[in-house]
């Protein structure tokens, strides 16, 4: 009851606002990004110092450093040296703008709205890191796998188990005499077996046949914290996503390069990752069509 007089304070904002509100925060966060993935593979603090062209080290003032403004008043240039700019910070800065609008039109005003938030942009950050130095940082992916049990505990306890895509499923077996929050755990082990476990079965499987590395553990880790947060329908959805796309994509660089070389490595955390963005936003209504396929 306390809670109702702020409740209706938000009632009368227009949702404009919000979705505003929300893209704004998302380019800033994405700025932010930025900065993690140019510095955390060199293994640099992403606080501090302040951020310097990479060509002649001149700071970045505030004023040059607006997300996506200051790339198009700057014309994608240094303003002390003149050195063009990557194109990647505007990219990334509009992309995390868009997801974090996308997720808003998702959540809505709830309770998991921030937690989403976070896994989407953690994701972000990893998708960058491996297409740049194919690496999936432990500074993302372990913090990342504790973030996904607290939110498997936070959310049911102050929303709603049903927030997460698996709860149901988990309730039709003899888990429904559980309590709940062990349920979600459950579903987050689970989750986590069905992502990292099966990509390590994988990849233990090829090494025995091939005698070569197939996968690096970074992927490993990063479909253990894929699949807590987002169960195991979703984290199926996710890795038949990118296997797809991956498959694909090698291929046409194939035909391309008129190679025949299927040892290329290409970074497979990018496409888990894409994957598992578009299997968060979109994925329930995808499985349950694809699930009712067989009951109707
Ligand atoms: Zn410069």
């Amino acid at each position: 009851m306390m809670l109702s007089p702020f409740i209706n304070i938000f009632s009368d904002v227009p949702p404009a606002f919000f979705y505003v509100f929300t893209i704004i925060l998302g380019a800033i966060i994405g700025s932010f990004l930025n900065v993690v993935i140019h510095r955390l593979p060199l293994e640099e603090s992403v606080v501090f110092p302040s951020s310097r062209c990479p060509e002649c080290s001149a700071v970045i003032r505030p004023y040059d450093n607006v997300p996506v403004v200051s790339y198009l008043v700057l014309r994608g240039r240094c303003r002390n040296c003149r050195t063009p700019i990557s194109a990647r910070y505007p990219a990334v800065e509009i992309l995390t703008a868009l997801l974090w609008g996308l997720v808003f039109m998702r959540d809505g005003l709830t309770f998991a709205l921030p937690f989403d938030l976070i896994f989407v942009s953690s994701l972000v950050a990893l998708v960058f890191i491996d297409a740049e130095h194919m690496i999936l940082p432990n500074a993302i992916t372990y913090p990342g796998i504790i973030f996904a049990v607290l939110a498997r505990l936070a959310i049911p306890y102050f929303s709603s188990p049903y927030v997460f895509d698996d709860f149901n499923s988990l309730m039709n077996t003899s888990m429904a005499s559980w309590p709940v929050l062990l349920v979600s755990l459950a579903g987050a082990v689970l989750g986590a077996l069905a992502g990292g476990g099966s990509l390590w079965l994988m990849g233990w499987l090829w090494e025995r046949l091939r005698g070569v590395e197939a996968m690096g553990l970074g992927d490993v880790k990063m479909m253990f914290m894929v699949g807590a947060y987002m169960g195991w329908r979703l984290t199926v959805l996710t890795i038949f996503l990118a296997v797809i796309a991956g498959s694909l994509t090698g291929l046409a660089i194939m035909l391309k390069r008129r190679e025949r070389n299927l040892q290329m490595l290409l970074p497979f955390g990018i496409f888990l990752g894409i994957g598992a963005i578009f299997a968060l936003l979109f994925g329930q209504r995808i499985v349950e069509w694809y699930a009712s396929q067989f009951i109707g």
